[in-house]
């Protein structure tokens, strides 16, 4: 038995979960927030208890330090040397990095080439290094694993990851697509294949992870063949505060009209759109559906663009990968949000997609949410990226339990 920290290190933020190795049990999870403000929020999940405090939390290293005394403290942990790996959430992994990967030391290859990535994920990436830097300084002696969101997208070929624009972007500055929420993509696909009976290898499977960033992957044996983000998490459908696609001359439009910079408007893209922005009410799905059941026809077109891009994505997939057994539902909105899973499935009928609305209704965790006579069966697989960072720690780190 192994104990392993998964970590989603933010740049005020770490969020964390202790599980136990092989049998994939999370012993204590948390997070850190309002790191460096003047009160910072410590909750802890373990026994069965939620605990929350109000320390005061400088920068990571003290955060991290919190969590490991309390872990004593509650006698989650007996000792510090039973946590034997630490795994660690990195948003971007570009080109380089085409597995999970050991951690070589404080300045060695795999940070630097971290930070050199920044460039294309600036607020993750950074703190992404400060929280390595943390657990580091706290338990030298423990294996860092880190754990990329992009590398279960690296097996897209060309066609699918090259943008239209000139080659020497691509060869001088890396812009093509990367993707993300590749560890969510692949272990929905995985266990989608367990729920198919078949071998992976052998599947065709559509993944919309659907939360407060969302995207969708068309995986086919296993392997990542296109996905709906792009260079960065704003490419693809419409999420909580992002517009998702939209034609590049809005950009400059705007920045004439509103006496912008690019950089303003992009960042109204990525913070003031999406649900939000359609709706003019909330980014979070639950608000925008009380104002839909309200009457408010904003929120009901907010979701009517949101199912219908989705679907744009599904349709495509299908086609390209030449049909497709399942389509999986996960994250905050695709497993709780029946209203859109049932939007999304309806217009899908063309494809011989037949939803159980009575499935569909009805309250629990992983399901089967299709009829028997649909040509395509339709789950709901909640995400655990959590436990993918584990195993990829003990698998990488060559941890014995
Ligand atoms: P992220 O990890 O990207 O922040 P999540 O996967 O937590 O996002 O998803 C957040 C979204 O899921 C929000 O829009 C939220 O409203 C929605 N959501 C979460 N729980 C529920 C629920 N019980 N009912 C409806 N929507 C929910």
């Amino acid at each position: 038995m192994a104990k392993i920290m998964a970590v989603n290190a933010g740049s005020s933020s770490i969020k964390f979960q202790l599980l136990e190795m092989p049998q994939e049990e999370v012993i204590a999870s948390g997070n850190m927030e309002r790191i460096g403000l003047a009160e910072g929020i410590f909750t802890l999940k373990y026994n069965g208890l939620k605990e929350e405090t109000h320390p005061v939390l400088p920068t990571h290293a003290e955060g991290v330090q919190l969590l490991l005394d309390t872990l004593i403290e509650k006698g989650i942990v007996k000792h510090l040397d039973e946590i034997v790996g630490v795994g660690h959430r990195i948003v971007q992994g570009g080109e380089f990095f085409k597995d999970s990967t050991l951690v070589d030391g404080e300045d060695g290859v795999v940070i630097n080439k971290i930070a050199e990535l920044a460039d294309l994920a600036p607020l993750h990436n950074r703190a992404h290094i400060i929280g390595i830097r943390a657990f580091q300084k706290a338990l030298p002696k423990v294996p860092e694993v880190v754990v990329f969101d992009t590398v279960f997208h690296q097996t897209m070929p060309e066609e699918a990851y090259m943008y239209a624009t000139p080659y020497e972007w691509y060869e001088k500055y890396g812009i093509r697509k990367y993707g993300a929420h590749g560890t969510s993509h692949k272990f929905v696909s995985d266990r989608c294949a367990q729920l198919l009976g078949k071998p992976l290898k052998d599947t065709k499977i559509i993944v919309c992870h659907l939360g407060n960033g969302a995207s969708i992957c068309a995986v086919e044996g296993g392997k990542c063949k296109d996905t709906s983000m792009g260079l960065t998490p704003l490419e693809g459908i419409p999420m909580g505060t992002r517009s998702g696609n939209l034609d590049p001359t809005v950009v400059s439009y705007i920045c004439e009209k509103e006496n912008k910079t690019a950089v303003e408007v992009v960042n109204i893209l990525n913070k003031q759109s999406g649900l939000l922005g359609m709706s003019g009410r909330s980014n979070d799905a639950r608000d925008v559906t009380n104002g839909m059941n309200a009457g408010d026809h904003r929120c009901k077109m907010a979701f009517d663009v949101q199912a219908k891009r989705i679907v744009d994505y599904i349709a495509s997939y299908y086609v390209y990968m030449g049909g497709c057994d399942a389509i999986c539902f996960t994250a905050g909105m695709g497993e709780n949000l029946k209203h859109l899973r049932l939007n999304v499935s309806r217009r899908l009928g063309v494809l011989g997609v037949e939803i159980d609305e009575k499935l569909n209704d009805t309250f629990s965790d992983e399901r089967l949410i299709s009829t028997p006579n649909s040509k395509i069966k339709l789950f709901i697989i909640p995400t655990n990226e959590e436990v993918m960072i584990a195993r990829d720690t003990v698998r990488v780190g060559k941890i014995k339990c």
